[in-house]
């Protein structure tokens, strides 16, 4: 995993506006130097969900050295990394949240839901008009913006106060969804005023205090 971190932090280049990305972005050479107790450190805090202490400046890129090393990890192992387990909302190869969901075109899984791991990028089966984080299957309702895609909706819970993003692929067949959610930042913004909380969790959006 530190050999992953290093190599995004070296593929990381400075913005367009300033040197055309020709120079390496700060950030990204800092952490190329840091310890290994680092990495470990703020990895693990990222993992949790712990934003104090966590350096959000350099989260997005130990984000994407994690998702690097744990979809090695998952494709590499094949079906052995598959497993049945009690909990249907967090991944069945690496336990992490869902960043979003993704409903399916296609013959066979037309109009099928399934989750997207924020860090393994397994996708699995789960029912639709279902909250995907208490599994209540009453008070759900859908939210998109007006004028907008239809690709991107947003699915809120009344039972437990939260919503995750859901794509649809017959509007949209090239959805990704970690790309995906963090262009539709207008949704977020847009459910925020209904009062629910964001179930999903994205290594490259990290909202929180580092104090
Ligand atoms: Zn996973
Ligand atoms: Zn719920």
């Amino acid at each position: 995993m530190r050999r992953a971190i290093r190599a995004t932090g070296r593929g990381a280049t400075c913005c367009a506006r300033c040197c055309g990305g020709s120079r390496r972005a700060p950030r990204a050479s800092r952490l190329e130097s840091e310890r290994d107790e680092l990495y470990e450190a703020q990895a693990s805090k990222l993992l949790a969900g712990i934003t104090v202490g966590l350096d959000l400046g350099r989260a997005p890129l130990i984000g994407a050295a994690l998702q690097v090393y744990w979809v090695h990890l998952v494709t590499t192992l094949g079906a052995q990394a598959f497993g049945r387990i009690d909990a249907p909302t967090v991944c069945p190869c690496c336990g992490s949240r869902p960043v979003a969901s993704v409903v399916r075109m296609g013959a066979q899984e037309a109009g099928l839901r399934y989750l997207h791991c924020s860090l393994c990028g397994t996708e699995w089966h789960f029912a639709r008009i279902q909250c995907a984080s208490c599994e209540a299957t009453k008070g759900i309702e859908y939210h998109f913006i007006k004028d907008g895609t239809k690709a991107w909706q947003a699915e809120t819970c009344a039972e437990c106060g939260t919503y995750l993003k859901i794509f649809h692929q017959e509007h949209e067949p090239l959805v990704e969804p970690t790309a995906d959610d963090l262009a539709s930042v207008a949704l977020d913004l847009l459910v925020a005023d209904t009062g629910k909380l964001r179930s999903g969790q994205n290594l490259m959006l990290i909202h929180g205090d580092e104090e």
